[in-house]
């Protein structure tokens, strides 16, 4: 017996025609309720008689409550049904799933007769949270389910996939094992100081928790490349009006989406488009252009660029090399420090009037560091499509290079994760504090103990209902 005791039932398929449709049912009534609505080829109910992890052709028929011999006429559809019986299925419950033709119709015919028979509808993400309560996956694992769906791209598959597999959950695990054998072995020597010594033992302490740290530390520097896998490289372009933003935009999609045409302040709002580079995803968000404007409309977009300016990954700005900097420009590189920049010196087809060297000069003036790592310059003419290679490639070697392609290393690529470890790293910072001012030693046991609860939270041992309701009610029907 299950702990729960409701029969659930869902559609695990797209809704909509399709060559398949599945119907998963799960919970202790499972096989009894589609026994209800299944018979085999020649009409005769038997799947209570099935072994496990088998699969079987037959129909689903509409019940006849006053003949139990089933009739051809009460036929739905033809399907294979497969039996995964408790603790060996997803749910670790008794699980049927009925594939149907793929069409709508027979699909939520089909749904319908399962629920009438005695399931219910499962809530988004059902199956998956029994897997968790039920102790078959923990929750990095059940997380891992719904980023192998959403995956955008290979490296993301690649990293969900890996977490899938417990790759988190066992960094998690095993600094958890750590940290309870040094709370048990502290706790131990106060109840039993005649046997147990504590004699050297801050110096051992003070190792295992720098140790921890730094394994935390490797973590948390993964974040951003964990968040770059997920969500893409945002990546926004700046410029002021006419120096061919548009244009470049509509090159890297390979299709006509943005305006181009040659009165200043055209891309008056932000025009949001997604590509794929090197197998990541660059969010690409076209700005108005920067200049100061009366124009309330274009105002907005303005203001709005530079926000989304702020918050980007990476910043590409097309500057029309054909006419000087004015203020405008100035506007704009004062966006700039602190972020990954590319600059495009466009239009170079036409006489130049912008150097490499004005760039870097303004970039110095406005506080830009790192400048070897943090910018590029590149000489383009969206017109004329030249430089766009050279533009994909400084992306790829600024952003997926040897970090992301081929690398077996464990991403955090979740925020709840990652703040997590902050809060376990901040414990761990407390567990120094206390040993480098010679506290007494419960003080270690209390901060390595809320650094074990928050490393707990993140595979799901220490974490409330409302928080593993609010993680699968973001899940998709039938997961
Ligand atoms: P945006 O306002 O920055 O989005 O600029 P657009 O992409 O709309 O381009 C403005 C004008 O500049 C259009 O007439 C384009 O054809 C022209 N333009 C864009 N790129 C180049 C370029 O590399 N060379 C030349 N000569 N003209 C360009």
């Amino acid at each position: 017996m299950s702990l729960h005791s409701e029969t659930i039932a869902a559609v695990a398929t797209a809704m909509s025609n399709s060559g398949i449709g599945i119907i998963r049912v799960s919970g202790d009534d499972a096989i009894s309720i589609v026994d209800k609505i299944y018979c085999n080829r020649d009409y005769k109910r038997t799947l209570a008689g099935y072994k496990t992890h088998t699969i079987h052709y037959g129909y689903i028929f509409r019940a006849d409550e006053k003949n139990s011999m089933v009739t051809e006429h009460q036929i739905v559809d033809e399907v294979m049904v497969s039996i995964m019986k408790a603790p060996n299925s997803y749910t670790k419950e008794d699980t049927v799933e009925i594939n149907c033709h793929g069409g709508i119709v027979v699909i939520n015919e089909i749904l319908k007769l399962v629920i009438q028979s005695g399931a219910r509808i499962a809530e988004p993400g059902e199956f998956t949270k029994r897997a968790f309560l039920n102790g078959r996956i923990d929750l990095t694992r059940a997380e891992a389910v719904m980023d192998t769906i959403n995956a955008k791209n290979r490296y993301a598959l690649q990293s969900s996939v890996r977490q899938l597999k417990g790759s988190v959950y066992q960094i998690v695990k095993e600094m958890r094992d750590r940290i309870i054998y040094e709370i048990a072995f502290i706790e131990s020597a106060l109840d039993d100081p005649e046997h147990i010594s504590l004699e050297g033992y801050p110096e051992k302490l003070e190792k295992i928790v720098t140790s921890l740290s730094e394994k935390c530390q490797k973590l948390l520097d993964t974040a951003q490349n964990g968040k770059i896998l997920k969500e893409g490289i945002h990546t926004v372009i700046v410029g002021k009006p006419n120096a061919g933003k548009s244009s470049l935009l509509n090159i890297m999609l390979g299709e006509e989406k943005a305006i181009v045409t040659d009165i200043a302040g055209t891309t008056r709002d932000v025009l949001e488009e997604s590509i794929t580079l090197g197998g990541i995803n660059l969010n690409m968000i076209d700005t108005a252009g920067i200049r100061n404007t009366e124009d309330i409309v274009e105002k907005i977009g303005v203001e709005k660029a530079k926000k989304y300016a702020s918050d980007s990954d990476l910043i590409i700005y097309v500057c029309d090399a054909s006419v000087p900097f004015d203020e405008n420009d100035e506007d704009i590189f004062s966006m700039l420090s602190g972020k990954k920049v590319i600059v495009l010196l466009n239009k170079s087809d036409l006489d130049q009037v912008i150097t490499e060297d004005m760039v870097y000069d303004q970039l110095r003036t406005h506080g830009m560091d790192d400048m070897k790592k943090n910018c590029h310059i590149i000489r383009t003419s969206t017109l004329h499509r030249n430089g766009i290679e050279e533009l994909e490639n400084t992306i790829r070697t600024m952003f997926i290079s040897g970090r992301i392609e081929e690398n077996n290393e464990v991403f955090l690529t979740n925020l709840r994760h990652v703040e997590a470890i902050q809060n376990t790293m901040d414990s761990l910072c407390q567990v120094k504090n206390s040993l480098m001012m010679d506290m007494p030693e419960d003080f270690y046991s209390i901060d390595l103990m809320s650094a074990y609860t928050s490393l707990g939270s993140i595979i799901g041992e220490e974490v409330s209902d409302d928080l593993v309701n609010e993680i699968f009610s973001k899940f998709c029907m039938g997961k």
